[in-house]
């Protein structure tokens, strides 16, 4: 199918990005890897597209006290390639080789990706791992609203109208992996897990395994294996999809557990 009509205009700045995504009807458009297929089959109807990737500025990864700070606009393939999210976000080195193909890695955004809240994407459950704090830019300043009270629902965040998603920072942690079980490498995840170890403890995230990016704090609190695979009964239930049962997808949650353990478990 085509796309509908629509209109189309290229923020040159931040302030007129304001501007036009205020207008009715308006869409941001990032790298368009997923919006661009929602409005081919007219899931989506805006009047407005409005194109933020002119605007450079939200592409940077930096050090910042709070943590590494990655800009909305940074795609796929630049966080895969920085040494600054190796170093000091490695659990987002580790979730972005599991981000769809290259082609998609080339234009697809951190913004994006978290924007749309795909609940099988990776971002959203490291974000939740890390309670990573979510930047949103608006015409009169920025609003920061931490990764558990971003995720709304299915597809929906905090996000606000007349906001933009500007930058993500994330916290260094002690200890970090990121396990994800999918059909063919590249495609959204069955389940995924990412977790973390910091001086506050365990925490760990799954994806696909609910309407959002769903945390585990039963799990995260035992300290052994077996107690901490039926603590995931209790956080977890799965929602079947086309190919897999509620059951199954609990179970692979399991077994990601086991794999994940020896890390999230390690003595200080
Ligand atoms: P766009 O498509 O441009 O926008 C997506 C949504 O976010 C729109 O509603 C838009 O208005 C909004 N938006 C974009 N940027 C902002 C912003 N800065 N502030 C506020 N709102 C914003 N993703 C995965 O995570 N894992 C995968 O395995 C995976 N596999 C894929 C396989 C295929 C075949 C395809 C087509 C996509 C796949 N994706 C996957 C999605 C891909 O990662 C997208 O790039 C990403 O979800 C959206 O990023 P984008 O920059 O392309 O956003």
């Amino acid at each position: 199918m085509k796309a509908p009509s629509f209109a189309y205009a290229k923020a040159k700045s931040l302030a007129e990005a304001f501007d036009l995504i205020g207008r009715p009807g308006a869409k941001i458009l990032a790298g368009g890897q997923s919006l661009i297929p929602s409005l081919n089959m007219r899931l989506a109807h805006p009047d407005l597209l409005v194109d933020i990737t002119g605007l450079r500025d939200l592409a940077a990864i930096e050090m910042k006290p709070a943590g590494l700070c990655i800009g909305a606009l940074a795609t796929h393939s630049q966080i895969a390639r920085s040494e600054l999210v190796a170093r000091h976000a490695p659990l987002m080195a580790e979730a972005v080789k599991h981000v769809a193909h290259p082609a998609i890695r080339n234009r697809g955004t951190l913004g994006g990706s978290l924007a749309l809240a795909d609940p099988a994407a990776e971002y959203p459950a490291v974000a939740l791992a890390l309670n990573a704090t979510i930047v949103l830019a608006h015409r009169r300043g920025e609003r920061r609203v931490s990764a558990e009270h971003f995720f709304k629902g299915l597809f929906d965040t905090d996000i606000r109208p007349g906001e933009l998603l500007a930058a993500v920072e994330f916290p260094q942690v002690e200890r970090c992996v990121f396990l994800e079980l999918a059909r063919r490498q590249g495609d959204y995840a069955i389940i995924g897990l990412a977790g973390v170890v910091s001086a506050s403890g365990k925490r760990i995230a799954f994806c696909g395994a609910g309407g959002t990016p769903v945390l585990a704090p039963r799990a995260a609190k035992e300290s052994t294996l077996e107690a901490a695979q039926r603590a995931l009964e209790k956080d977890l239930q799965p929602p079947a999809d086309l190919y897999h049962s509620s059951a199954t997808k609990l179970h692979l949650a399991k077994v990601l557990l086991s794999r994940a353990w020896n890390t999230l478990s390690k003595p200080h």
